[in-house]
């Protein structure tokens, strides 16, 4: 029998409950979606049913792959009258286990790959509209050949979808100049969950006319609506960009010069990224000769980029001479090509990629505010060296936005499930020190199935009252991507 889990408060008649995946829903699946739209066979959808990282597992029904606007409305009818859970899924690059259901519930999942068109550029508007299956890289390159810039800027960009960035309010590497997903977001269309469309697209930048709709769904991680348009801001591509690798003696210094060069680099910082010297390790088992460019125990790659009518690289070599001469900096290559830049970022994303690669880990996206990451990392470091001995502490993160990746190697020589066992433990450690912080456990990543829980006990009365009210309002049978952000039993906490 398929059991369809339900979110508090909200509960399905008895005959919304499916019973099996019978040939008949699977025909009228296909119905909505037609043949291409449908994969139901074990091996076919296998590849929507496992994460990026490995670590999450999941069960459907079918996957269902509609190819326009309409069919995602016809689907989203079928479901509401059949009372069959909907999973919405982009890339499937999320780390939080948002778009796998590994309850294995009997949902479908609903895959926006084939909503792929980028609809409409208006240069002179600095507005680009797509369809929510465009990959964000697509989406970067169409503004690029328009002199444009779309700053969202993420290592899983090459797969991650313009809907899923939306669902999943992404940040990333620009977000200290830019805003996260949220703040480049003008407009959203969406297929509410029974089946109507609501279009919220403008092309205004200042609409104060009732409530901001949209923004409802950023971040809802599917469990609204499912997006199918989303119209970003797009901004005047940087006629120049600086990049500086640098090494400098602790977190605290790495945190005393970014204040520092914010005003001293007239607010045109990019991006600055911390690396514990740590992690370079990691990024070697992707690239054995992945050269280091500094020696020194805090790494930072730091951004800094403007138009034209500035002298970008006079600034920033002024501004590094100064920061070496007050202590603060002890190594500097500024990048004298496109190349070298490029160098540096391979770094940054070769230790995420590494730490993949080296298997299970615990992995975590705290934020707190940009003067507490020196105790954030102090703390968790010693819960790891006083309670997890063996363990590897990894530290980097987007220090710019207060967003630190706390991660933890188990030891070679345990087994992969002692170390997830284990690794519950030292997640739960490193939240607590966080929120102990004022910090927040997810910075950026979203909250998904895989924090759920951390998520919902740490809200209030009223802030639970208010998130559960909007989820009747537009999701009364609890049919999006029920277990995902929020409790799936009367039970849960
Ligand atoms: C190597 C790597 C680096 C990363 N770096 C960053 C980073 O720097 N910053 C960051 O924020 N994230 C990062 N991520 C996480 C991930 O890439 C982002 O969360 C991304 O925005 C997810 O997009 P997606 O299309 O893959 O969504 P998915 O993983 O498919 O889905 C994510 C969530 O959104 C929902 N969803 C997806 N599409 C829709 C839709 N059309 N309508 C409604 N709901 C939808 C899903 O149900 C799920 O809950 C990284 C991931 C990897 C693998």
């Amino acid at each position: 029998m398929i059991c369809i889990t339900l979110s508090p408060d909200i509960k399905l008649p008895p005959q919304m409950t499916v019973h099996s995946p019978s040939p008949d829903i699977l025909s009228a699946l296909e119905a909505a979606v037609g043949r291409n739209g449908l994969v139901a066979d074990p091996a076919g959808m296998a590849k929507y049913l496992g994460d990026w990282a490995g670590d999450y597992r999941g069960g459907a029904l079918a996957v269902l792959r509609p190819g326009s606007v309409g069919e995602v409305q016809a689907l989203m009818r079928l479901c509401n009258e059949l009372g069959l859970g909907v999973i919405p899924q982009g890339g499937n690059t999320g780390l939080v286990s948002g778009a796998i259901d590994s309850s294995g519930a009997g949902l479908v999942v609903v895959s926006l790959e084939r909503l792929n068109s980028i609809r409409r550029i208006d240069a002179g508007n600095f507005t680009l509209q797509a369809d929510a299956g465009c990959v964000l890289q697509a989406i970067k390159d169409a503004s690029e050949a328009r002199d444009c810039l779309f700053p969202l800027a993420l290592g899983a960009q090459g797969s991650c979808q313009i809907g899923g960035n939306a669902a999943s309010n992404a940040g990333g590497v620009n977000v200290l100049r830019y805003g996260m997903a949220r703040d480049l977001i003008l407009g959203l269309e969406v297929v509410l969950a029974d089946g109507e469309l609501w279009n919220g697209f403008s092309g205004l930048r200042k609409n104060n006319s009732g409530y901001d709709l949209k923004q409802l769904f950023i971040g809802s991680e599917g469990t609204l609506g499912i997006i199918t348009g989303v119209e970003v801001k797009l901004f005047p591509k940087p006629a120049q960009i600086e990049t500086a690798y640098l090494g400098l003696p602790s977190f605290e210094t790495a945190i005393q010069l970014f204040n520092w060069a914010r005003r001293a680099c007239s607010d045109l910082i990019s991006a600055f990224e911390i690396i514990g010297a740590e992690c370079i390790e990691l990024a070697r088992l992707i690239d054995p000769n992945m050269p280091g460019p500094v020696e020194a125990p805090v790494h930072v790659l730091m951004e800094l980029s403007s138009g034209p009518g500035i002298d970008l690289n006079a600034l920033l070599a002024g501004f590094l001479a100064e920061a070496m001469k007050a202590g603060l900096v002890s190594d500097a290559v500024l990048a004298s090509s496109n190349a070298q830049a490029r160098a540096f970022w391979t770094i940054r994303e070769g230790l995420v990629e590494g730490q993949a690669k080296r298997g299970y880990h615990v992995r975590t996206d705290l934020s707190v505010r940009i003067s507490d990451i020196p105790a954030l990392i102090e703390h968790a470091r010693d819960l790891v060296a006083t309670e997890h001995p063996g363990w590897i502490p990894l530290a980097y993160g987007h220090a710019g936005d207060g967003n630190i990746h706390f991660n933890v190697l188990p030891p070679l020589e345990l087994g992969e499930s002692e170390a997830r066992a284990l690794g519950v433990e030292v997640t739960a450690g490193l939240y607590q020190i966080a929120v102990g912080l004022g910090g927040s456990i997810s910075a950026e990543h979203g909250i998904g199935r895989s924090r759920r829980r951390e998520f919902w006990a740490g809200l209030s009365p009223t802030h639970r009252r208010m998130t559960m009210a909007l989820k009747a309002a537009l999701d009364p049978k609890g049919l999006m991507n029920p277990g995902c952000l929020l409790p799936s039993t009367e039970t849960s906490s």
